[in-house]
């Protein structure tokens, strides 16, 4: 039987959930300090805490001892329980920590881009979006009603400083050059990051190690993006060419148009990013967390020091604190005393759950900007960047252009109507900063807030070393990479 701990903290009613786990798994946490338990633990168990059985009282007494211990310690509220948030949470944990998360939905829910992305662990998508010349394309794609980008015409005048920044950050291959040195340190190791902390919140089979592929139609169409791998070549990544015969062999369904296939060996990818999501935050429950089911709204500064944050169920008391709320987190940013350029990159997908044929191999296709691969629901594209802000409501009519894009890129899918049941859509809110890096480093108003947060396109591949960095931060460990190009102040 889980055993539940109350404990009054401001004017939040908190709740420790400690749910039973694998006593059998060479773990013997009953009697250890939480903290150091998460420490040392490696494998894909949790606490066993059981008020059920003949050992009650003993038990009740650990769990006792179990939060003296950790009352002690520094109190951080984890804001978002995304990829980001519930990575986070569970390296705090792991450092001795206290931690309560606050997330308002289910963590990994549909409201968290966590939840419906490509789930690529693209370790080599160092290369930002906004490459030298792009201005020059920006017109096709916007006129193209199958392009990969889209306007919301009203929305332009607010989004307009942040595209200028963007298409100046990529004006240059050095700045591209840069960018990518940077965003490596951050995703470099990342597949193998996410497989172990999959197979600590025991959901192992969830992370795939086993190589990610581009596909061109042309050779031409390859050297138009060579800029890119040049880029990617000069930070140590590495890939094989495929030539027609090798792309037919290996994705048999795969459309004959394509006709070169870049494959990436160290990559990986997750089968269903919601369920990692959720199980992380499971585990990071399982392991002492507190969760307060609201969404935060500012922070009480005294003196440059955090000592509560706000929320829509009243204050929680704390020492630290993390914005970790994705494409939502500007505003706390603001309220912490450090307003940044985050914009939402809108993105779609559509899940096929029918579908009988598809990819072996998770796949981009140059043409299309889209990533097909079978994800526990079924055949999954993702893609599209629409630029319309965080509350215009969704233009499934982009979902569907990945539809149709997957139907040309795999003829012999099985012809589903758009309006099938069989067909599922998403939209998500890329969380991205103009110079294609995300935001990891204290507040101006408070060192005790950590900003963690505008990963864009590659922020469940990124979350894994960001939680450790983040965690460094609160720990005042020295960083494992360099973190000033990360600074959430650098936009002035
Ligand atoms: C179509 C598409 C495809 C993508 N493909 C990939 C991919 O293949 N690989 C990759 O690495 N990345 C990909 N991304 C990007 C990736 O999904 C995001 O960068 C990442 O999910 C961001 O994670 P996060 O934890 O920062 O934010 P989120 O996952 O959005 O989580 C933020 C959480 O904060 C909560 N929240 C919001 N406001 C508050 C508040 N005030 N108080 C408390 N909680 C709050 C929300 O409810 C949410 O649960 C893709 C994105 C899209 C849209």
């Amino acid at each position: 039987m889980p055993l539940s701990g109350g404990r009054s903290n401001g004017s939040v009613h908190e709740t420790a959930s400690l749910t039973a786990a694998d006593p059998g798994h060479g773990c013997s946490l009953a009697f250890a300090d939480s903290a150091e338990a998460l420490r040392s633990h490696r494998g894909p168990c949790a606490w066993e805490v059981s008020a059920a059985s003949g050992r009650s009282t003993i038990l009740n007494m650990t769990v006792a001892r179990q939060f003296s211990a950790v009352d002690v310690r520094r109190h951080v509220v984890v804001i978002g329980a995304g990829a980001v948030g519930s990575v986070t949470a569970i390296e705090a944990l792991r450092a001795g920590l206290r931690v309560t998360v606050v997330e308002p939905d289910e963590p990994g829910g549909p409201q968290a881009t966590s939840y419906g992305n490509a789930g690529w662990l693209s370790s080599h998508s160092v290369v930002p979006p906004a490459l030298p010349g792009a201005w020059r394309k920006v017109p096709g794609w916007l006129a193209d009603p199958l392009g990969p980008l889209a306007l919301r015409w009203r929305y332009l005048p607010r989004a307009t400083p942040w595209l200028l920044r963007y298409l100046a950050s990529g004006w240059t291959e050095a700045r591209v050059q840069r960018t990518a040195k940077v965003l490596r340190t951050l995703l470099a190791d990342a597949p193998m990051l996410h497989a172990l902390l999959a197979a600590e919140a025991g959901v192992p089979q969830l992370i795939e190690q086993r190589g990610l592929l581009h596909a061109y139609r042309s050779r031409s169409e390859f050297e138009a993006d060579a800029l890119g791998w040049r880029v990617r070549g000069r930070v140590g990544i590495r890939w094989e060419e495929w030539d027609e015969d090798e792309l037919r062999r290996r994705e048999p369904d795969l459309d004959v148009r394509y006709t070169l296939g870049i494959f990436v060996p160290e990559a990986g990818h997750c089968r269903n990013p919601g369920a990692y999501v959720a199980a992380l935050a499971r585990h990071a429950l399982a392991a002492g967390a507190r969760r307060t089911a609201a969404r935060a709204t500012g922070f009480r500064i005294d003196g440059g020091r955090l000592r509560a944050v706000h929320t829509e169920a009243g204050d929680i008391a704390c020492d630290a604190a993390v914005i970790c709320a994705g494409a939502r987190s500007a505003a706390l940013a603001a309220a912490a005393g450090s307003p940044v350029p985050l914009e939402s990159e809108r993105g779609y997908h559509v899940v096929v759950e029918d579908a009988m044929v598809g990819p072996r191999t998770p796949v981009m296709v140059a043409d299309g900007k889209l990533i097909a691969h079978w994800m526990d629901g079924g055949l999954r594209a993702a893609g599209q960047v629409e630029i319309g802000g965080l509350e215009a409501a969704p233009d499934w009519r982009r979902a569907e252009i990945l539809h149709r894009h997957l139907k040309s890129m795999f003829p012999r899918l099985a012809q589903v109507a758009p309006d099938s049941p069989s067909v599922k859509r998403w939209l998500g809110h890329r969380p991205s900063m103009p110079d294609g890096l995300p935001c990891i480093g204290p507040a101006r108003a408070s060192a005790d807030i950590i900003l963690a947060f505008g990963h864009g396109h590659v922020g469940l591949c990124g979350s894994a070393r960001t939680g450790r960095l983040v965690t460094q931060l609160l720990a005042g460990a020295a960083p494992e990479v360099a973190l000033a190009p990360f600074d959430p102040q650098r936009f002035g």
